[in-house]
């Protein structure tokens, strides 16, 4: 820890930079190796964590200003007055009705989502915990509402406040990068934005830490993830750059926003054998490259260059 090297990832002692565009660096990851991990409502500990989010999602989501509609789907209900006294018992009441229309809901965005999954399977996804996790997490509740009917294609989408959403592939391949096929526990994501990325890597890790430096999206955030009741995500507001001493070290750490370098205090943070995957680089001329770095000793890292990507900045300081 004290002979670390003063500057980034950059000076690594045994670097290996070769810059391979696509090839999706297949990890030792066999789904045999599957991690008896995540909680969220844990359904039947191996097969696919389809239920854990549905319910939750059926239950509260967006139902309550439907409850008058009772069984009669669309209508706008003959009598008017039908929405005043259910309403006034909605907590009984509107139970039914609700679930059946988010249910089916959820039937749909299921489906999109499993398509969504298929290719990225298809494009070298190959962990089965991180198709999973991508498989059970509704991206489009992490969107606008504007935006939902776009959720579940492959692109970034904007959450305000001049950031995005990242792409499902290239969340994908992050944490796949990042867990190489291990057990996680301990793992710290730099950038929470919208909350997706951090509700993803809750279904592979045992406890996930996420920082953000805008308050309002760290609000968002929380207000996105309460529905989904996820029990192992601990969001935090400050300058992620700086890490988080309290809960290190961290098994994997994930930066969703581009620094001209590695921050050294989330070198520092990183268990030894621990793995940090960040785009590195500027903004100009899309120069970002997606990095891996490995903790191999107390005071040595190896960087490999990755995947060209583009992400937001890294930035110092909290707004
Ligand atoms: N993880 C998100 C991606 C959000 S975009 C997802 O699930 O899609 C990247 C986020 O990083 C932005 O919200 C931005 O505000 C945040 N960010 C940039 N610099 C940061 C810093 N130093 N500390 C914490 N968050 C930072």
């Amino acid at each position: 820890m004290k002979n670390s090297p003063p500057g980034s990832a950059g000076k690594s002692q045994s670097r290996q930079a070769n810059a391979q565009t696509a090839a999706p660096a297949k990890p030792q990851a066999r789904p045999s190796a599957a991690t008896p991990p995540k909680p969220l409502a844990a359904p039947s500990a191996k097969a696919p964590v389809k239920a854990p989010l549905q319910a939750p999602l059926n239950a509260s989501v967006k139902a309550p200003a439907r409850s008058a509609a009772q069984n009669s789907t669309a209508r706008p209900s003959p009598q008017p007055a039908a929405s005043a006294k259910p309403a006034a018992r909605a907590t009984e009441r509107s139970a039914a009705p609700n679930v059946a229309l988010n249910g089916a809901l959820a039937l749909t965005s299921e489906r999109v989502r499993e398509r969504m999954v298929e290719r990225l399977r298809a494009n070298g996804v190959t962990d089965q915990r991180v198709l999973n996790a991508m498989s059970v997490v509704p991206r489009h509740m992490f969107v606008d509402p504007g935006l939902a009917a776009q959720a579940y294609e492959d692109a970034a989408l904007p959450i305000g406040h001049h950031q995005t959403i990242s792409k499902p592939s290239v969340v994908a391949r992050m944490i796949e990068l990042a867990a190489a096929g291990r057990a996680l526990n301990n793992v710290l994501e730099i950038g929470t934005g919208c909350g997706y990325q951090a509700a993803v890597l809750s279904q592979v890790a045992r406890e996930v830490y996420s920082i953000e430096r805008i308050r309002p999206l760290s609000e968002r955030a929380k207000t996105n993830l309460r529905p989904l009741r996820i029990p192992n995500i601990r969001l935090h507001y400050g300058d992620g750059r700086l890490g988080l001493p309290s809960a290190a070290p961290f098994d994997a750490i994930v930066i969703a926003a581009a620094g001209l370098d590695v921050p050294q205090a989330l070198l520092e943070q990183l268990a030894i054998g621990g793995r940090l995957v960040a785009p590195v680089g500027s903004q100009e001329g899309q120069s970002q490259v997606l990095t891996l770095v490995e903790r191999l000793g107390p005071a040595q890292w190896r960087e490999s260059r990755l995947d060209r990507v583009f992400f937001v900045p890294l930035k110092s300081g909290v707004i």
